[in-house]
């Protein structure tokens, strides 16, 4: 059955005047009033609450109103906001001065905690978004190959780099075309687009075009289209099957790393301190979000072989201005240095105990979902069976959404404006933040329940949706 484009998209079921005349004022000077398109609230409808302050757990609004944070900056906020540590260390830095144009300390403190967190990873080289991270090692991997096609998989989010801004709608495999005005057909026709978890997509393509492909880029455990782990063996067979064609691996961690567990996804499947085998491990690594703490500061690396290639030691140019700045690199070690093993422990007890209340809660009011989990990291999808890529993504009830995401809203917990994003908790979520979610379940999940009721179930979202299943943050 179709659907109207637009499906009666819930509007803000309170008043937020001082948040609405900012959108106003911003609308005017900022195309459509943000700057990152999932933040402007149209897969939900309403008007984006302006956030003034932040701290631990809760979110504090122009209006006044309160918010329990499940979106955590989408992902970085890990200690919770404003963290005293954290705070401190931003403070010190800052007050040595800014940015230096030079090498400085904190980035080598930095770089040492990434390398010893992740045993593949021997070097890394300091950017400033997960976006410049996975196109640069993009060019590396096209350099070192000599090279140019890479694959990649429908649903996961890459940031905005033109050759990673394709994605195929079917399980078929096909050259990408670009999914943005704007991106030269020439950039998106280098791109190969796969379905997720499918091995013998991948094995076709490389059967095809073994000797063309650079890399294959993924998502260590994807949380951009909501969260779908790899199928046990998916990622084993992505190492086999790049090293027997001599393509390098990329696994892009920037929402994993760190988060997952202390080395990140790659900590867990590899069941963290134990042995590893270099061969086995991918070639590249892509970091950001927790280890900028907040801050602009995001990564790449592997061994030392590899990332030799690199401008100034090898022929791979690469650069920028505020590359290691002193006080991301401060807010980002500090972070770090904070994530210790309680504090994962604490992670995986409150998404624990939300995913299972929501998915209670949901069950009671007859609503049909999924909780998919990649560590702490999980998602809901309003759909009844479980997802594996993203087709299946894409066949959830939105409007079952979008009402459930207003109910918590205006209950005061502020979840991700869109069905295609995972929940992010932090370790300031205290028995008192767990609690005041908890309250809000059972309204969100009858919301929804009567939300699908109206809507008939329909099967795919609206246009918009799709949209920012992929573009994050
Ligand atoms: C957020 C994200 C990016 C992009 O990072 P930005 O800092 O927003 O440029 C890349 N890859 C993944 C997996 C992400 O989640």
């Amino acid at each position: 059955m179709m659907r109207a484009m637009t499906p009666s998209p819930p509007t803000d079921q309170v008043p937020v005047p001082e948040s609405a005349a900012l959108m106003d004022r911003a609308r005017a000077v900022i195309p459509g009033g943000v700057n990152s398109p999932v933040r402007a609230f149209r897969a939900v409808g309403g008007t984006p609450r302006f956030i003034r302050s932040a701290a631990g757990a809760w979110l504090t609004d122009v209006d006044g109103n309160r918010y329990v944070d499940l979106i955590c900056s989408w992902g970085p906020m890990i200690l919770g906001h404003a963290h005293p540590e954290v705070l401190e260390a931003v403070r010190t830095a800052a007050a040595h001065g800014f940015s230096f144009g030079t090498p400085s300390e904190n980035e080598v403190l930095l770089a040492e905690e990434i390398v010893a967190r992740v045993p593949p990873v021997e070097q890394v080289r300091l950017v400033n978004s997960g976006t410049e991270a996975t196109m640069s090692a993009v060019r590396l991997a096209r350099g070192i190959t000599g090279r140019s096609r890479i694959v990649k998989f429908a649903g996961c989010y890459h940031g905005h780099v033109d050759a990673l801004l394709a994605q195929a709608g079917s399980g078929v495999a096909t050259f990408g075309l670009p999914d943005s005005a704007g991106v030269p057909a020439s950039a998106a026709a280098e791109t190969i687009v796969l379905a997720y978890n499918d091995v013998d997509a991948v094995r076709a393509a490389f059967e095809q075009y073994g000797d063309q492909i650079a890399a294959v880029i993924t998502e260590a455990a994807p949380g951009n289209m909501g969260v779908v782990p790899p199928a046990p063996g998916f990622t084993a067979a992505l190492r086999q099957l790049t090293r027997d064609h001599g393509a390098l691996l990329i696994s892009d961690e920037v929402m994993t790393g760190f988060r997952c567990s202390r080395a990140g996804w790659w900590g867990l499947e590899q069941g963290a301190a134990g042995a590893y085998d270099a061969d086995d491990a991918p070639d590249l690594f892509t970091f950001g979000k927790v280890m900028g703490g907040g801050f602009p500061a995001a990564a790449f690396g592997g061994r030392a072989a590899v990332m030799a290639a690199l401008a100034p030691d090898g022929p791979v140019y690469q650069a920028g201005t505020l590359s290691g700045n002193p006080v991301a690199t401060a807010a980002g070690l500090a972070t770090l240095r904070g994530c210790t093993p309680a504090v994962y422990q604490r992670l995986d007890e409150v998404a624990g105990v939300l995913a299972t209340a929501a998915s209670h809660e949901l069950a009671a009011a007859g609503v049909p979902h999924v909780v998919q989990w990649a560590g702490s990291m999980f998602s809901i999808f309003f759909r009844g069976e479980p997802v594996r890529d993203y087709v299946d993504a894409k066949a959830q009830d939105t409007a079952a959404y979008g009402a459930f995401f207003h109910e918590m809203l205006t209950r005061g917990v502020h979840l991700p404006p869109s069905a295609f994003e995972a929940w992010f908790v932090s370790a300031a979520h205290d028995d008192a933040a767990v609690d005041h979610v908890l309250a809000a379940l059972p309204h969100a999940a009858r919301a929804a329940a009567r939300a699908g009721l109206a809507d008939g179930r329909h099967e795919g979202p609206p246009d918009s949706a799709h949209t920012q299943a992929r573009v994050s943050g």
